[in-house]
């Protein structure tokens, strides 16, 4: 798959006359010598699948002009006994090209002054510019030291372009095997919700579920969370990306959780809500149909030559006429909509790209407005509703109930495939999993 995507990158690099470099990270430090555990940058892991840090990849469409010359070569670090005894494992030089598919291997030590000699004839080098100022830096070295060099009768690079338009629009359209990363990533997602729904019960703490979706993700032998999990009862619901998963839950309150697996570096991103005691309460009944219906339209949306806004235009509608129904906010729809009454309540877009990142790369919009969606792209659609309890303009019975539900949805040719569809969201289906809990802990 990787060297897959190394060959289609190639081949858009070469209608450009360009070279890229694409870089794993390094180790960022946590606090005083410890680092957080290390995840390689997902451009880098679409090109070679490997997740060692301090390596870069350099794509060289014509090689140096000759047949043999290497297309591909890794920098990366080298093979060091005391170093890997203490740190671990290391794939090292030697070993790179036959484990990895690439060209060549070689230290990356030796980066910098090889980029010189390579780059040379390129019109322009694709790399991600803003991100650290040191290696930005020394890309503006190399660059100018190539500038140097033209009276000798070479051509130096005229730009440095961001991945935008090239690597990242290849990552926007996923083929089947990464397709099926994201589903095998769903598969433990859906374990995850449905153990934190079997486990909720009034008196336990929100970071009892989060360690279950946590010890989930980490058991199942994935690369961990796509994200930090949001475990958040109650009122903290209304806290768009609360993070303290701290609190103790009450009889009458809601949970939502938004938790995915990550597999092989490929996110999962879905969000359930659901009673703390098992049973929805009239109103919280009806603030969740409301949701699902909006996320049921919406997802009808998800297909080939529909522009992006159209399904969050959807659901707002639905939000927005349901809000209406339940005296919420008043108006007809079209005045509400105009209004933006209901804004305050749903407060965020209804998706966004899924993929190797949680908000994947690819753009949402070109210079025609909102792009349409195509065969291999996967959004998520994700409407909600939040009711922030010291709201005095409604009615206390909706007060601190926040109804957020989240599904990965692929654009297939004939419409679209929802990835995480088995992961309970109906009223009928979340109580019954909720309730396969009750039997269990009594
Ligand atoms: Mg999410
Ligand atoms: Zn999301």
């Amino acid at each position: 798959m990787y060297s897959e995507h190394r060959e289609t990158f190639l081949e858009v690099l070469a209608e450009r006359d360009a070279a890229s470099i694409v870089f794993s990270g390094t180790h960022q430090t946590r606090n005083n010598d410890c680092d957080y555990r290390f995840r390689p940058d997902s451009d880098f892991v679409y090109v070679t699948g490997f997740n060692e840090p301090e390596c870069a990849l350099v794509l060289l469409p014509h090689g140096k002009g000759t047949e043999e010359s290497p297309r591909t070569i890794l920098f990366l670090r080298e093979r060091d006994p005391l170093m890997e005894t203490w740190n671990g494992r290391r794939l090292g030089i030697d070993r790179a090209p036959e484990a990895l598919g690439v060209d060549l291997a070689l230290p990356i030590g030796d980066l910098w002054d090889c980029l010189t000699d390579l780059l040379i004839g390129y019109s322009t080098i694709i790399a991600p510019t803003g991100l650290d100022e040191a290696r930005d830096r020394k890309l503006l070295d190399v660059l100018s030291s190539l500038r140097n060099k033209v009276r000798g009768g070479t051509r130096a690079p005229a730009s440095i372009e961001h991945p935008r338009d090239t690597l990242h629009e290849l990552r926007l359209y996923k083929n089947q095997n990464e397709v099926d990363l994201i589903a095998k990533a769903n598969s433990i997602t859906l374990q995850a919700h449905h153990a934190a729904m079997a486990l909720a019960a009034d008196g336990r703490n929100e970071c009892e579920l989060d360690g279950e979706i946590v010890g989930t993700f980490i058991k199942s032998g994935g690369t961990g969370e796509s994200y930090n999990n949001i475990v958040a009862s109650g009122n903290n619901g209304t806290i768009l990306h609360y993070g303290e998963n701290n609190q103790v839950m009450h009889d009458g309150q809601m949970v939502l959780i938004d938790a995915g697996c990550e597999w092989k570096y490929y996110a999962s991103d879905v969000t359930r809500t659901f009673p703390v005691s098992g049973k929805f309460t009239e109103p919280q009944r009806a603030i969740y149909q409301l949701v699902l219906d909006a996320m049921m339209a919406s997802i009808d949306e998800v297909r080939p030559g529909v522009p992006f806004n159209v399904f969050h235009d959807t659901a707002t509608r639905v939000l927005a006429q349901g809000l209406i129904d339940l005296g919420i906010v008043s108006g007809t729809l079209e005045e509400v909509l105009e209004n933006r009454d209901f804004a305050k309540y749903t407060i965020h877009k209804t998706g966004h790209w899924l993929g190797l990142d949680v908000h994947d790369m690819g753009s949402y919009a070109g210079n025609e407005g909102p792009r349409a969606f195509e065969p291999g792209m996967i959004t998520t659609v994700e409407p909600g509703l939040y009711f922030t309890e010291d709201d005095v303009d409604i009615d206390p019975k909706w007060r601190g109930i926040a109804v957020r539900i989240e599904d990965n949805i692929l654009v297939t040719t004939d419409g679209n495939r929802n990835l995480s569809e088995g992961i309970a969201k109906t009223i009928e289906d979340v109580e019954s999993v909720c309730a396969g809990h009750t039997a269990a802990c009594v």
